[in-house]
């Protein structure tokens, strides 16, 4: 038999969904990758999240999301959505099987952006690495880059001083475009140099660890050491399963409509993965309550 609902990725977006699913008493599945909370759980510390004024961290917001949707007794798979074959009802299929659902919200977010730089794959993990809550620790005492110029590398560079003896914040643009209250802040932190109109050409290193990097800057070139790189350049969506299912835009964002409707009726997207999201968690929150109500009526007019 069909679901009503099935929702795919348990991060803000998914869980917000799912909570007003299990309060309409809509009967819904979810699916899930990773880990439940999505990419709560590698955020140190939340900034911009409404009814926080000092910040929350990540753990504790995941904690109180997941909380509110068990409240439901949801039927969750820890398993990886390949493909969904829109129809009435729509198939969502993974390696097990298929399943049936009215509706569909896509939730999958994004994941970490690269720099594509010779390298960078070959020292992922050996001293450049893209998540500053999990990997900060083992930079104790060293000198390390954070490379990028928003708002969550502005974050991340500040944090990673809480290990790192330094953390160079390298960017190329002119000036960072995080805001100017995060900007200040890194400013004034002793630890932390801004290195601005600095491209990252190249990663270096020795004996299977980074070094260093060779940066680009002002027609020059200098190379830098270091014992680690953050990559935090932005993010790219969880989207591929979906070629050829909804219409999606040139970065693989998943086009939608202002209900957070595809160009598929029922298949909806909420959170980082839809066009034009703002990549924040109270934006993800919005995005899966405005889906799950559109996808709500989409149910009863079946
Ligand atoms: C370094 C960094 C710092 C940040 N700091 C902040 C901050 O301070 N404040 C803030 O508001 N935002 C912050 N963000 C952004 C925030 O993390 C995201 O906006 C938010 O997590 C998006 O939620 P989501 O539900 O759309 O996706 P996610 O949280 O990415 O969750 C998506 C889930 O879907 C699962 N999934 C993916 N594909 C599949 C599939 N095919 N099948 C099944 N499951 C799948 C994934 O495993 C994941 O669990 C930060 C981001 C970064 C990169």
């Amino acid at each position: 038999m069909a679901h009503d609902v099935i929702i795919i990725g348990t991060g803000p977006a998914g869980l917000a969904a799912g909570a007003y699913a299990g309060r309409s008493g809509l009967d819904t599945l979810f699916f899930e990758d990773e880990s439940i909370g999505g990419e709560l759980v590698n955020r140190h510390e939340i900034r911009s999240y409404p009814g926080f004024p000092d910040g929350v961290s990540g753990t504790e917001l995941r904690s109180k999301m997941v909380e509110e949707a068990e409240k439901y007794d949801p039927d969750v798979n820890l398993e990886r959505v390949q493909r969904i074959e829109p129809g009435d009802p729509h198939a969502v299929l993974t390696e097990s099987g298929a399943y049936e659902a009215t509706a569909v919200i896509v939730a999958t977010g994004s994941s970490d952006g690269h720099l594509g730089v010779p390298g960078e794959e070959e020292y992922a993990g050996r001293g450049v690495f893209y998540c500053a809550t999990c990997d900060g620790p083992l930079y104790r005492e060293e000198r390390i880059a954070v490379v990028g110029g928003g708002n969550h590398a502005v974050i991340d560079a500040v944090f990673l001083t809480e290990y790192a003896s330094e953390v160079l914040l390298i960017d190329g643009e002119s000036e960072l475009a995080a805001d100017e209250t995060l900007v200040e802040e890194a400013r004034e932190h002793d630890d932390v140099e801004i290195l601005n109109g600095a491209t990252v050409a190249e990663v270096l290193g020795a004996d299977g660890l980074v070094t260093g990097v060779r940066v680009e800057r002002g027609g020059g070139e200098e190379t830098i050491e270091l014992g680690g790189v953050n990559v935090n350049v932005g993010s790219r969506p969880n989207s591929s399963f979906l070629d050829d299912t909804v219409a999606l835009d040139d970065e693989g964002h998943v086009a939608v409509d202002h209900r957070m409707e595809t160009d598929v009726a029922g298949v909806f997207a909420a959170g980082d993965v839809r066009q034009g999201s703002p990549l924040e968690i109270a934006a993800a929150v919005g995005d899966g309550v405005t889906a799950i109500e559109a996808a709500k009526r989409h149910v009863a007019e079946r």
